[in-house]
């Protein structure tokens, strides 16, 4: 089995290394992650700047770019073999409810679903500064695969996985959960810079609003691991028949 695994913490994140040691068992792994952090990159593809890759291992490439323009770029020019699996992460911090809009980590799954097999995304939902569990969320991705391999999904998904971040043993298991909603984030905050002008952090994620039994909030709070099928097409199906009707009643 080929393995293309990227994320957007940058090709030097701890968390990819994770990921890489815990896959290793499962086939060949090529790596294609920016040479930097691009957490919050979302789905953006660099237009305007020609991308330079750089061989930093075997199998090792690091891109200038978005975890997007690498997994593009692996898959449709880059690397001449076809991979089986697009894997990213493992990232440092939830990536739930609302956070999918941003995410570089979610981002880079979704660049693999033209691929038309199963791709994942693997975060670590952590409180304060840093995860300190990397190896549980990379040995979680490797037992879902591991059980793709065994009894194939019923359908190709895009499935984000966040894991707690706590020693293997303490997980109380997989949930199938759908995507919450955060409150809005925290303001943006305020400083300035050496010479006294201004500048502004944009603040963090807002709490879990919609968090319920059946969200992805729900399933790591109780100290699950997350699994949740995503879907790209973002149209509002429901809304349609009202917004028909209102566009054919307009005055
Ligand atoms: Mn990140």
């Amino acid at each position: 089995m080929k393995i293309l695994l990227s994320n957007d913490d940058g090709i030097a994140a701890e968390g990819l290394r994770s990921l890489a040691d815990s896959l290793a068992s499962l086939g060949t792994l090529t790596v294609v992650a920016p040479d930097r952090n691009r957490s919050g990159a979302s789905n953006s593809l660099t237009l305007d700047a020609p991308l330079r890759v750089i061989n930093t291992a075997p199998g090792w490439y690091a891109v200038n770019g978005t975890p997007t323009d690498c997994v593009h770029l692996a898959i449709s020019g880059l690397l001449s073999e076809v991979h089986d699996l697009v894997v990213t992460g493992v990232n440092d911090g939830a990536n739930l409810g609302d956070d999918v809009l941003y995410s570089g980590t979610v981002a880079g799954a979704i660049e693999a679903r033209f691929l038309g097999l199963s791709t994942l995304a693997v975060s670590v939902a952590h409180q304060g500064p840093g995860a300190q569990y990397f190896a549980t969320g990379a040995r979680v991705a490797r037992e879902l695969i591991d059980s793709m391999i065994r009894q194939p999904l019923p359908e190709p998904m895009i499935l984000n996985v966040n894991v707690p971040d706590v020693p293997y043993a303490q997980l109380k298991g997989l949930r199938a959960t759908r995507l919450g909603f955060r409150h809005r984030s925290e303001p943006t905050v305020a400083s300035s810079d050496p010479r006294g002008r201004p500048v502004y952090w944009i603040g963090a994620p807002g709490a879990g609003q919609d968090a319920g039994p059946g969200t992805d909030f729900h399933a790591i709070a109780a100290g699950y691991v997350s699994v949740t099928p995503l879907s790209v097409d973002l149209t509002r199906h429901g809304a349609l028949p009202g917004l028909d009707a209102w566009l054919a009643a307009r005055p």
